[in-house]
């Protein structure tokens, strides 16, 4: 299994303190998140398919204490058929999601198109939720793929 370091970290092996804004398409909502990236993925799953327009949702997991929006109120959403759904913030005004919260995880994942420069990002180092992977998803060598959450 693969270390949770090797995740996250730049190759450099620092672990660099970020700040990232962003926001949804139309402007009306926006948000800042400071802190250490805990996560750097992609996720496969069926619900982040009809979420994203049919390809991998690319996601950037920050703590939850550097996150904060600093224009406008997402709506959020739910589905509460099983208990470890995240709930996914969106714009009202245009519907563009921009974050989603994991119960139990103190952390905001961020969608990495809605940031102001998502060449930020510079890659997936996992995928996750890979066993519900279409045959058109690429998932790119040397990334890690997990067929739930990966390990914590
Ligand atoms: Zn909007
Ligand atoms: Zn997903």
């Amino acid at each position: 299994m693969a270390p949770a370091s090797i995740l996250c970290c730049d190759t450099d092996n620092r672990r660099p303190q970020m700040k990232l804004t962003g926001g949804c398409y139309c402007g009306a909502l926006r948000y800042e998140a400071e802190g250490e990236p805990m996560l750097k993925a992609q996720c496969h799953c069926r619900a982040c398919q009809s979420y994203s327009g049919g390809a991998p949702n690319l996601f950037m997991v920050m703590p939850a204490a550097g996150f904060r929006y600093v224009k406008g109120t997402p709506k959020s959403f739910r589905l509460e058929d099983r208990p470890d759904r995240v709930t996914r913030d969106f714009c009202a005004t245009c519907g563009t999601g921009v974050a989603s919260h994991r119960p139990g995880l103190p952390a905001v994942i961020l969608k990495i198109g809605t940031l102001d420069d998502p060449a930020l990002f510079k890659g997936p180092r996992a995928a996750v939720f890979a066993a519900e992977k279409q045959a058109f998803h690429i998932i790119p060598e040397g990334v890690h793929a997990f067929d739930g959450l990966p390990p914590t």
